[in-house]
């Protein structure tokens, strides 16, 4: 039970992030850790496609050693399971959501049978991020389903209009 809400947390967590860097990230940062974010995120939503043409690791070395190391120093201060795993699982969040971008037939029956449990997002959960009636949207003007990791919150956070609200009362800024 613990292992399954550390899963939906992140996945909580990845929607929120995914949030923050389609509204907020515009514009120059002075920092190049944001910058390739940004940039990362911008070329996604143009061409979500091209994510896989890294390798696994290419789609999460940028964040994952950082979770990792999260990970560890809160298992090694003895903090309580759903603490570090949450971070551990959040470090696999965008391989996660690149299988939702790869086509079926060339994923490993594991990562097929977590999809169809949902626990792992699908290619037709996601696409209603980037698509609306079969048209691709901006990132700008995407509004549900932000998270990329299951398909089980973002039905719930789009029911209560989370990301509508945090639409309406954070930003984006204009
Ligand atoms: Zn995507
Ligand atoms: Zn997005």
């Amino acid at each position: 039970m613990t292992i399954l809400l550390a899963w939906l947390l992140a996945d909580l967590i990845s929607g929120l992030v995914h949030w923050y860097e389609d509204r907020a990230m515009t514009g120059q940062s002075r920092f190049a850790f944001l910058n390739s974010v940004r940039a990362d995120n911008e070329r996604h939503h143009k061409m979500p496609g091209f994510m896989l043409k890294f390798s696994w690791w290419g789609n999460i070395n940028t964040t994952a050693p950082f979770a990792w190391l999260l990970a560890a120093v809160l298992f090694y201060w003895g903090v309580p399971l759903i603490v570090w795993l949450t971070p551990a699982f959040l470090s696999f969040g965008n391989l996660v959501h690149r299988w939702a971008h790869e086509s079926p037939a060339r994923l490993y029956w594991p990562i097929k049978l977590m999809q169809w449990t949902g626990l792992f997002i699908t290619f037709n959960h996601h696409a209603g991020h980037h698509y609306v009636a079969g048209k691709p949207v901006s990132r700008e003007d995407s509004r549900i389903r932000f998270c990329v990791m299951s398909n089980w919150l973002n039905p719930i956070l789009d029911y209560v209009g989370l990301f509508r609200w945090l639409d309406k009362f954070v930003g984006p800024r204009k």
